[in-house]
C-alpha cells in the first residue's frame, strides 16, 4: 500500500500522510499518544497512518493555548497587523497548494484536479477576502434621545471558537471557518473529522509559519464523540461553528442552548434543481449531471433532485446518463479520475438501501447502481439515477449524499413551487429558465438559502452561503460570515 501511495504522491506528501499524527497546539504538533484512531483511503480500503483520539486532557491544553493568545498576542494585535498575517497565510496556502491537494485526494477520495481547481482556491479566496477585513470592522454612534448622552456601539470579538468541520470539504470548510474567526481577532481551535485530518494538520503549520502567534490556531484530532464533545463543552469555548450533519447540528444546537454559547450550523441539503422547458436544455442538463455526480453527490449543496418539466424529461435524462457514462471513476490521486469513491464502506451500504424500495413507490433506476470497485477494494458506486418515485419516499426526502440523482418530472410552476418546497430542508435550488420574469418570482417562492439561476454551485467568499429551515442557522461569506464571530458593546458616556 505505501508503495503504491509512494508512486502517486509527492514525498514530502507521503511523508506527511503516513505519519502518525497528534494534536497540533501551541505552534507545535504533540507526539501521538493515547488512543489512536486509523484513518483509511477510501479508493482502496487500506490504512494510511493513524491519528490520536484527542481526550479531554488534550483538548483542554488546546482551548488553554487558545486562551492565551487571546488575552495575549493575537487579542492584543492592530487590525492592520491581522491583515498582513491572513495575507501572508493565504500566500503560504497557495505556496503550498499541489502539496495540500493531495491529503483531501487520498483521505477524501475526491480527484486531486477538482482539488486544485476547486478547493483550494475557495480556500485561498477565503484568506484574501477576509484579510481585508480587520480594518474596517466598526462599531456606530446611536442617536439616542436623551440629554447629554454619547452612545457608540464597538464589535469585539468572542474569545475560543470551536470550528468543527465535515469529511466531504475538510481544507475548505477549515478556511471558511478560520479566516472569519481570525480577521474578528478570535483564536480557534479546529477540530476535522477523523476521516480527513491531513490538510487541517498542515494548515495549522502554516497558520504558524505566516507568523501567527502560537495558540492563535490549534487542530485537536479525533472523533466527534470523544475530541469533539470535549471542545464543544468545554467552559472557555464561547462560540461553535458547526458544518456537519442534521442530526449532529440538533444535538450541538441544545447542548450550546444549554451553556448559552454563540453557535451556527451549516448543515445538510436535498435540492432542487430546476428545468423550464424554456430552458437551455443542453446546457441545463450538463450542470444538472455535473452538480449530481461531483465529488459522488457527496456535497451538502449537490443538485440531488432534478425537476424537470414534463415534455423534457426524456431529452434530459438521456444527456445527464450521457455525462455519466464519461466519468471515470478511481483513486482521487489518479489524474485521469473524474469521480471518486464514497467515503467508507458503511456509507456506501446506507446509499444502496435507499435505492432497495424505490421500485415499491412507483419510482426506476434509469441507470447505474452498482458497486463499481473493480480490483480496488475501495468504496465505489456507479452514477446513478432514479425516475418517479413518490414524493414521500426517502430516496426523495432524504440527504442521500451519494451518487443518486432523483428525478421529479412536473407539470406546472404552482405545483413545482409547493414540490420544491416540500420537506424540511432548505440549502439551496437551482432554476434554468429563459424567462426573466418567471426566474425572478420562483426565486422569490423558493424557500433556500441561495438560489442559482442559469448556474449551479457558484460560490464566492463575499456571497453569502447558508440554509433556511433545517439547513442550518446563520451564513458562511460575506460580512454575514464574519457578523457570527463578533458581539457587539454599548458604551454609554454622559456629557453632562
Ligand atoms: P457529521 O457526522 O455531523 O460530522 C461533522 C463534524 O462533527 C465531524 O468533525 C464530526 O467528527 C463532528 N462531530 C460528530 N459528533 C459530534 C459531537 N457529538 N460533538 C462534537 N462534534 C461532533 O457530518 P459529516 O458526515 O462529517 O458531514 C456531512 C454533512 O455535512 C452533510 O449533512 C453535509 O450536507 C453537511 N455539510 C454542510 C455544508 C454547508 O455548508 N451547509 C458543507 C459541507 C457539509 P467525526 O466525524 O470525527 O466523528
Amino acid at each position: 500500500m505505501t508503495d503504491q501511495l509512494e508512486t502517486m504522491m509527492s514525498p514530502d506528501a507521503h511523508k506527511f500522510a503516513t505519519t502518525e499524527h497528534g494534536a497540533y497546539i501551541g505552534g507545535t504538533e504533540v507526539a501521538p499518544n493515547g488512543s489512536m484512531i486509523s484513518t483509511v483511503d477510501p479508493a482502496t480500503g487500506r490504512t494510511i497512518t493513524q491519528i490520536t483520539e484527542s481526550d479531554a486532557g488534550t483538548v483542554d491544553r488546546a482551548v488553554q493555548s487558545a486562551s492565551k493568545a487571546f488575552e495575549g498576542e493575537w487579542g492584543s494585535m492592530l487590525p492592520g497587523r491581522r491583515e498582513e498575517l491572513l495575507h501572508r497565510f493565504a500566500d503560504l496556502i497557495e505556496e503550498n497548494a499541489a502539496e495540500l491537494a493531495q491529503y483531501d485526494a487520498l483521505e477524501g477520495g475526491k480527484p486531486i484536479s477538482h482539488v486544485e481547481s476547486v478547493d483550494l482556491p475557495l480556500a485561498v479566496e477565503q484568506f484574501r477576502y477576509y484579510a481585508g477585513w480587520p480594518t474596517k470592522i466598526q462599531g456606530s454612534i446611536v442617536p439616542v434621545s436623551a440629554p447629554g448622552a454619547h452612545v457608540y456601539t464597538r464589535k469585539m470579538p468572542m474569545g475560543v471558537v470551536a470550528a468543527i468541520t465535515p469529511w466531504n470539504f475538510p481544507l475548505c470548510q477549515a478556511a471558511i471557518k478560520l479566516a472569519p474567526a481570525l480577521a474578528a481577532g478570535n483564536t480557534v481551535v479546529l477540530k476535522p473529522s477523523e476521516l480527513t485530518s491531513l490538510s487541517s494538520l498542515r494548515l495549522a503549520r502554516l497558520a504558524t509559519e505566516a507568523g501567527l502567534p502560537e495558540g492563535t490556531v490549534n487542530v485537536v484530532t479525533g472523533s466527534g464523540r470523544v475530541a469533539g464533545n470535549e471542545l464543544v463543552s468545554h467552559p472557555l469555548v464561547r462560540k461553535i461553528s458547526f458544518t456537519g450533519s442534521e442530526a449532529v447540528g440538533r444535538h450541538l444546537g441544545a447542548e450550546a442552548g444549554r451553556a448559552l454559547k454563540h453557535i451556527s450550523l451549516e448543515l445538510g441539503g436535498k435540492n432542487p434543481h430546476i428545468i423550464l422547458a424554456d430552458a437551455d436544455i443542453a446546457k441545463a442538463a450538463a450542470y444538472a449531471a455535473t452538480t449530481a455526480y461531483f465529488y459522488s453527490g457527496q456535497v451538502c449543496f449537490s443538485g440531488s433532485r432534478l425537476m424537470v418539466e414534463r415534455s423534457i424529461v426524456d431529452e434530459v435524462v438521456a444527456a445527464v446518463k450521457e455525462h455519466a457514462n464519461g466519468l471515470v471513476l478511481g483513486h482521487g490521486l489518479n489524474r485521469s479520475s473524474t469521480m471518486g469513491p464514497l467515503s467508507s464502506g458503511n456509507h456506501r451500504e446506507k446509499v444502496e438501501k435507499y435505492l432497495q424500495a424505490v421500485s415499491d413507490s412507483g419510482g426506476s433506476v434509469a441507470f447505474g447502481g452498482s458497486r463499481a470497485e473493480g480490483a480496488s477494494g475501495g468504496y465505489f458506486l456507479e452514477p446513478t439515477a432514479v425516475v418517479g418515485p413518490s414524493d414521500s419516499h426517502p430516496v426523495v426526502t432524504d440527504e442521500i449524499f451519494g451518487p443518486v440523482l432523483v428525478i421529479q418530472p412536473f407539470d406546472s410552476t404552482e405545483e413545482l413551487v409547493s414540490r420544491a418546497n416540500a420537506g424540511h430542508h432548505g440549502l439551496t435550488a437551482g432554476l434554468w429558465t429563459n424567462d426573466v420574469r418567471k426566474a425572478h418570482t420562483l426565486a422569490h417562492q423558493l424557500q433556500a438559502g441561495t438560489v442559482w439561476v442559469n448556474t449551479y454551485a457558484d460560490y464566492n467568499a463575499a456571497a453569502p452561503f447558508g440554509g433556511v429551515k433545517s439547513s442550518g442557522l446563520g451564513k458562511d461569506c460575506g460580512p454575514d460570515g464574519l457578523e457570527k464571530f463578533m458581539e457587539s458593546q454599548t458604551v454609554w458616556m454622559s456629557l453632562t
